[in-house]
């Protein structure tokens, strides 16, 4: 791929930022932040140039290490049910594309990012775009852990499909936390919001069906 050079964002991706920000209207994502947000980032970035018009279909996309971007219907949807506030810590399990992670520091937070195979984690540290954020802080590791050290978050996503909702990030989410998290095997997933209430009670509520790659153990430390 080729991150590392030069690329342009003109009049016409724009335009096809704007179609694609009124297909998920139609999709009814509300938030208005975060379609400002989706509306400025410029996706075609991520993928390889003889892809731009792709960039900007509703779709996922195969990136390196045989992973994907998330669907922007994905990330438009989780992001709206983070309920960002502005300043808001949040964790993201697995980094990918960095897509998602631009996505959420564009709405004025602080995030952690992890990702378990190495060759995406350096590939992302190659990306211009990603230099931009000062606010995006990038681990490698297993997400199935999250951070401890920087634990309480405010805010919790999970990227890929988790086979059970892990019990150290529900320990680093604040009371008053939401973490989102898609949950089940074999390529379907419950996309799950999971509250935290003041007294430290946990609350479930199913926000619908997704597939995603899944979430697995340990760190894969192929380059
Ligand atoms: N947020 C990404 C989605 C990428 S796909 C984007 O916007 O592009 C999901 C990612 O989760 C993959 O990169 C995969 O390697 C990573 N992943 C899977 N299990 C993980 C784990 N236990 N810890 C951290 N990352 C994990």
């Amino acid at each position: 791929m080729l991150h590392s050079l030069p690329r342009e964002d003109n009049y016409m991706h724009r335009g096809m930022r704007k179609q694609l920000v009124q297909i998920l209207r139609d999709k009814s994502i509300k938030d208005e932040n975060v379609l400002a947000a989706i509306e400025r980032v410029p996706r075609h970035f991520f993928l390889d140039p003889a892809f731009e018009r792709q960039s900007y279909e509703d779709r996922a996309f195969p990136i390196t290490a045989g992973q994907t971007i998330s669907q922007p219907y994905t990330v438009a949807f989780q992001t709206q049910l983070l309920e960002i506030k502005k300043f808001d810590k949040v964790l993201e399990i697995g980094t990918g594309s960095a897509y998602q992670a631009i996505v959420l520091a564009e709405l004025g937070i602080t995030l952690y990012t992890i990702e378990r195979q190495r060759a995406l984690y350096d590939h992302v540290g190659q990306f211009q775009l990603i230099k931009k954020y000062p606010n995006i802080k990038r681990f490698y590791g297993d997400g199935f852990e999250g951070l401890p050290s920087f634990a309480p978050f405010d805010k919790i996503i999970i990227t890929c499909g988790a086979p059970f909702v892990p019990p150290k990030l529900v320990a680093q989410l604040k009371s008053g936390g939401i973490m989102i998290a898609p949950v089940g095997e074999d390529g379907l997933q419950k996309m799950l919001r999971i509250t935290k209430d003041k007294e430290g009670k946990i609350k479930e509520e199913e926000m619908g069906n997704f597939m995603f790659v899944p979430m697995l153990k340990g760190k894969n430390h192929t380059k």
